[in-house]
């Protein structure tokens, strides 16, 4: 897990063993394999690293760093872009192909993908896809960039409200891709049957990777090591590795928003999500058209207890008290994304800064720390990675 989760276990579910045996603590952030989830899911960006760099980073992450040099290069900011944009089509196909939905790939790939899960917050996700809908229909958007928002994941068999929120993202898409006032600006995918193999796809071919836990609440994450690694940038909360992921590239390449979670321990006495509500024009609008029914026309009430949910002083997740923030950092991607330099360069930089989320040193650290064993030597994992993929 991450040194935030670590710190939090030491501090509250197991503060008395701490303070016991404070040594039998120790805390190895996770990481991801880079065999995987850079040389086997995204050979275009593999080709194109071995070319520029030699192929030793399949080993030794942090030879990415050798990016930063390359940054304002203009042939490789060039294959970079052409890369990502060939991912992104993959990506399109995928989704067409288990949705029947055509997404053009020039918008913003909003993309995401985890178990469903209240804590996680895809309602917040949805709460800020809707505000977009609002905006289209009745409002005068600010900054507009066209979005693909792709949401995917699996919900455990017992948990009834997890799979009712996967119905109100059909729901919702079900509307938004059928508007025609919507045309290009806007599309929304739920994408079925989510794993590993489709992570593959997904996260290579993501410009943003929706982060959005409830502070305090995800141990770690992996998913979003695997966006970065391929160049997608972060919209996320301070929790779990986002802290470590933020600290890595700096927040000139992170979209940080949302509570703390020493504030969201704080405010669990006196949250008031009527207040926010009351104070929160575009919050209500969201609202009223949740409760009005405008998802669920023919399904009355189907959508009550996830709302009420949401509006409860005692609701654990407070999705509310993120909105405003969450709305308004949306609102910086999407003058971000508008210029493609600066995006492009922050792609980059996400990439280049991720070295310390191998599992490589997950398992060194392991090693120096508590095994002590001797490494073996590994040949060219390059040619095994070859061999796999061909
Ligand atoms: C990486 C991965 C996860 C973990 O995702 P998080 O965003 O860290 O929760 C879950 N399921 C699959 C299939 C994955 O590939």
């Amino acid at each position: 897990m991450a040194t935030l989760h670590s710190r939090l276990l030491k501090e509250g579910l197991f503060r008395d063993f701490y303070q016991l045996w404070p040594e039998k603590f120790n805390n190895k952030t996770n990481g991801v394999t880079p065999r995987r989830w850079l040389g086997v899911a995204n050979p275009g960006l593999r080709k194109l690293l071995c070319e520029r760099l030699g192929d030793d980073w399949l080993t030794d992450l942090k030879q990415l760093e050798q990016l930063e040099q390359l940054v304002d290069d203009t042939t490789f900011v060039e294959s970079w872009v052409e890369v990502r944009q060939l991912n992104k089509l993959r990506l399109a196909q995928l989704v067409c192909e288990r949705t029947g939905v055509m997404v053009a790939t020039d918008a913003l790939f909003d993309v995401q993908v985890k178990r469903i899960h209240e804590y996680k917050r895809q309602l917040l996700n949805v709460l800020h896809i809707i505000h977009l809908y609002a905006q289209i229909k009745f409002g005068t958007p600010k900054v507009w960039t066209n979005r693909c928002v792709i949401i995917g994941g699996k919900a455990a068999p017992g948990y009834a409200l997890a799979k009712t929120i996967i119905k109100l993202v059909n729901n919702v898409a079900h509307v938004i891709n059928h508007d025609p006032v919507v045309g290009e600006r806007l599309s929304l995918i739920f994408l079925p049957d989510f794993s590993v193999s489709a992570m593959e796809i997904i996260c290579s071919g993501t410009d943003l990777s929706e982060q959005i836990s409830t502070a305090g609440k995800e141990a770690s994450g992996t998913g979003n090591m695997k966006f970065m690694l391929n160049g997608a940038v972060t919209i996320g909360t301070l929790d779990g590795a986002n802290v470590e992921i933020l600290e890595a590239v700096g927040e000139d390449n992170f979209f940080l928003f949302g509570l703390h979670a020493d504030e969201v321990e704080e405010k669990k006495s006196h949250y008031d999500p009527q207040a926010l509500i009351n104070d929160d024009p575009q919050l209500q609008q969201v609202l009223n058209l949740l409760e009005s029914g405008y998802f669920n026309q023919f399904e009355p009430g189907i959508f009550d207890e996830l709302i009420s949910g949401l509006k409860s002083a005692a609701d654990p997740w407070m999705t509310l008290a993120d909105f405003r923030s969450y709305v308004e950092t949306q609102e910086q991607v999407s003058a971000a994304y508008n210029d493609s330099t600066r995006w492009t360069r922050m792609s980059i930089l996400n990439s280049a800064r991720c070295g310390y989320f191998s599992t490589d040193r997950t398992m060194a650290e392991y090693n120096d720390d508590i095994w002590h064993l001797r490494p073996v030597e590994v040949g060219s994992v390059f040619d095994e990675v070859e061999k796999f993929v061909s």
